[in-house]
C-alpha cells in the first residue's frame, strides 16, 4: 500500500518535472529550426545571389555546414528528452526522499506528544491518565477470564516537609528515587504511575490471591524505609499505603481509585502504615472531606472558641493554671472534638493557621487574667508537626510582643509522641523556647514509648500523666503502681507531675498520697468557656493564691 502510493507519487513529480524539461527541449528545438532556416536562406543568397527554391535545395545539397546544423534539433530533441527524463527522476526521488523524512519526523514528533500525555515528565512513569486507561482495560480482560486485580495508592505522607527542607530540585531527585524504588519491587515495571505530586499507584494486574498487594505494600514500605541521600543529607520518607480489590471494592476504574484513597486515609493512622479498604470507612469520610475544607475557613469565621481546663496544686491546695483547648462549633454539625479535627489540620496545612490562633487567643486571655489578678499559668498545646516549624519560636516572639505575656506564665505541652516523630528537631524548638522563658511540658506521658534518654536532654518542667492510667487507679493495682512510679521518676528528673483525668474525690486524694504535684479533671471542671471560667473562679475552693493563705488573710 505503502509502495504503491509511494511509486505514484514519483511518477506524478517525474510527469510534472518532465514536462517542464521538455518545453526547454522544445524551445531549443525550435530554435536550432530557424537557425536552419536563416543559414540556409544565407547560404542560397551567397551561391545564387536570392532566396529561392533552386538556391534553398542547392545550399542544402552542397554546404556541410548547414548538414551538420541540420542534425542539431534532433541532438536537441534527442538530449532533451533524455536528459529531462533524468532530472525529472532525480528531482522526483529527491522530492520523495524529503516527503519521507517530514513524514517521519512529523511521526517522531506526534509519538513524543502522546508520550508527554501519558507520562509524567519528571520520573518517565505513566500518568493518571494512561493508569486510568490500563486499569480500565484490565478490569475488562479480568472480567472475561474471572480474574482479580488490585490496585495500591502510595502517598508519600512528609513530602512537604522535604520540598519546604530541600526545594524543587532536590526533591525532585528524592521523587526520582522514589519511583526507581517503586519500579525495583514489581515485576512489571510498566504498572507503576505517578497519578499526583506526592501520590503513586502500582496496578496489580492478573492475580489469583488479594494477599499479594498485602504482601506488596510491605515490601513497599521495606523499600521506602531506607534513607534517602541527597545533597550529602540523609531523608526519611514516610509512605502510606492504601489498597483495594476488583471486584470487591468497585466495578470501575473511578470508584476503585477513590475507594483505594479511602483506604490511604485510614492507613495514615495504622500501625502498618497501610490499609485494605473497607466499606464502613466510607461513613464518615464524605462528611471528613467537607470538615477539612471548612476549617481554614472556620478559623477566619470566628467558628472556633479557646476552653480552659483549671489545673489544681492539690499539695498547696490553690489553683495553678488552666489548660486551653480549642472547640470547633460548627453551624451544622454542632461541636466537634478536637481529636476528629486536629489530626486533620495536622494532615493538610491547616495545623499553621490553627496553632497561631490558638497562640493569639490563649496569649490575649492569659494577659487579660494577669491584668485582672488572676495569677495562673496557661498551658498550651503544640502538635508535632509545629515543633518541626522552625519559624515556630519566632512566630511565638510576636504574639509574646503583642500581648504583653510574660514567657513564664506560659506552659507549652508536647505529646511524648510528637518528640519522638523527630527527637532531634524537637528538642531545637523546645531548646529555643525554654531560652526565651517559656515552660515546657511533656504530655500524655506513657502512651508513646519516649526515651528517657531525650526526655532528659529536654529543658522539661512538667511531666503529664495520661488520663488512661489516672482513670484506673482504685481499681488497678498496675496503674496505680505505674503512676506511683511515675511520679516517683519525674521527681527525680527535676520535673512537677500533673495527672488528667481525675473524676473523683477518692483518686485525688489518692495521687495527693503519692505526692503528686498537681491534678486536672471532671472532678475539679470539664473544659470551661471564658465566662464560665470566670464564674466557676468566683465560687469555687481553688483560688490562684493558696487557700491557707485565704484563711490567714479571712
Ligand atoms: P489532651 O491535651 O490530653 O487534653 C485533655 C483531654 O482530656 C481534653 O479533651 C479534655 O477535655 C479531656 N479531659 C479532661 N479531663 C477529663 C476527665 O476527667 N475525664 C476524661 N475522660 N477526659 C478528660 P479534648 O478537649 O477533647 O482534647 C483532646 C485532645 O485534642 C487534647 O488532648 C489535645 O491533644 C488536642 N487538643 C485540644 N486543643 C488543642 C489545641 O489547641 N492545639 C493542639 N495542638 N491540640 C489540641
Ligand atoms: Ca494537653
Ligand atoms: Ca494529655
Amino acid at each position: 500500500m505503502i509502495f504503491t502510493m509511494a511509486s505514484s507519487l514519483l511518477s506524478d513529480n517525474v510527469q510534472v518535472l518532465k514536462a517542464s524539461v521538455s518545453k526547454t527541449a522544445y524551445q531549443g528545438v525550435a530554435i536550432a529550426v530557424a537557425s536552419i532556416i536563416v543559414a540556409t536562406f544565407m547560404v542560397s543568397v551567397y551561391l545564387v545571389g536570392e532566396v529561392s527554391f533552386a538556391g534553398i535545395m542547392q545550399a542544402q545539397k552542397t554546404n556541410l555546414a548547414l548538414w551538420i546544423l541540420n542534425c542539431v534539433p534532433f541532438v536537441f530533441a534527442f538530449w532533451g528528452q533524455y536528459s529531462s527524463s533524468i532530472i525529472a527522476y532525480e528531482a522526483g526521488a529527491m522530492i520523495y526522499d524529503q516527503t519521507q523524512e517530514l513524514r517521519s519526523k512529523a511521526e517522531d514528533m506526534a509519538k513524543q506528544a502522546s508520550y508527554a500525555t501519558t507520562h509524567d515528565s519528571l520520573t518517565d512513569l505513566p500518568n493518571r491518565a494512561l493508569f486510568y486507561d490500563r486499569v480500565s482495560q484490565a478490569i475488562n480482560s479480568a472480567n472475561n477470564q474471572s480474574k482479580q486485580l488490585s490496585i495500591l495508592l502510595i502517598e508519600i505522607e512528609n513530602f512537604k516537609e522535604v520540598y519546604d527542607t530541600l526545594g524543587r530540585n532536590s526533591s525532585d531527585l528524592i521523587l526520582k528515587q522514589i519511583a526507581t524504588r517503586l519500579q525495583g519491587v514489581v515485576l512489571d515495571q510498566e504498572s507503576v504511575a505517578r497519578i499526583d505530586g506526592n501520590v503513586f499507584a502500582i496496578l496489580l494486574a492478573d492475580i489469583d490471591d488479594l494477599t499479594e498487594a498485602e504482601h506488596l505494600a510491605r515490601a513497599i514500605q521495606r523499600a521506602m524505609e531506607q534513607a534517602y541521600v541527597v545533597e550529602r543529607l540523609q531523608f526519611v520518607v514516610h509512605s502510606n499505603v492504601g489498597i483495594v480489590h476488583f471486584p470487591e471494592h468497585g466495578e470501575d476504574v473511578d470508584s476503585l481509585v477513590q475507594r483505594a484513597g479511602v483506604a490511604l486515609y485510614k492507613a495514615r493512622s495504622s500501625n502498618n502504615g497501610y490499609s485494605v479498604y473497607e466499606p464502613s470507612f466510607d461513613k464518615h469520610s464524605p462528611r471528613r472531606l467537607t470538615l477539612m475544607s471548612e476549617l481554614r475557613n472556620a478559623i477566619d469565621r470566628d467558628e472556633l472558641e479557646l476552653y480552659y481546663q483549671p489545673k489544681v496544686d492539690i499539695q498547696a491546695g490553690k489553683l495553678y493554671g488552666a489548660e486551653a483547648l480549642v472547640r470547633w462549633n460548627h453551624p451544622k454539625h454542632g461541636f466537634i472534638s478536637p481529636e476528629e479535627f486536629i489530626p486533620m489540620a495536622e494532615r493538610t496545612r491547616t495545623i499553621k493557621p490553627l496553632s497561631l490562633w490558638v497562640l493569639k487567643r490563649a496569649f490575649q486571655h492569659c494577659a487579660a487574667w494577669h491584668k485582672q489578678g488572676v495569677e495562673m499559668k496557661i498551658s498550651v498545646n503544640l502538635s508535632a508537626k509545629d515543633l518541626l516549624d522552625p519559624g515556630l519560636p519566632d512566630t511565638i516572639a510576636g504574639v509574646t510582643a503583642s500581648t504583653s505575656v510574660k514567657p513564664e506564665w506560659i506552659i507549652f505541652e508536647i505529646t511524648e509522641s510528637a518528640i519522638m516523630t523527630d527527637p532531634e528537631g524537637a528538642l531545637i524548638t523546645v531548646d529555643r523556647l525554654s531560652n526565651m522563658g517559656f515552660e515546657l511540658a511533656v504530655d500524655d506521658f506513657g502512651t508513646g514509648y519516649s526515651s528517657l534518654a531525650y526526655l532528659k536532654k529536654m529543658p522539661l518542667t512538667e511531666l503529664k500523666i495520661d488520663k488512661s492510667f489516672v482513670e484506673d487507679i482504685q481499681s488497678s493495682e498496675n496503674d496505680a503502681v505505674i503512676v506511683k512510679a511515675t511520679i516517683n521518676l519525674a521527681h527525680n528528673l527535676g520535673l512537677q507531675v500533673t495527672a488528667e483525668g481525675v473524676e473523683n474525690e477518692e483518686v485525688l486524694n489518692m495521687l495527693k498520697g503519692y505526692g503528686c504535684d498537681i491534678v486536672q479533671g471532671y472532678h475539679l471542671a470539664k473544659p470551661l468557656s471564658v465566662a464560665d471560667f470566670n464564674n466557676w473562679l468566683k465560687s469555687s475552693k481553688w483560688q490562684p493564691i493558696p487557700s491557707n493563705s485565704i484563711q490567714e488573710k479571712g
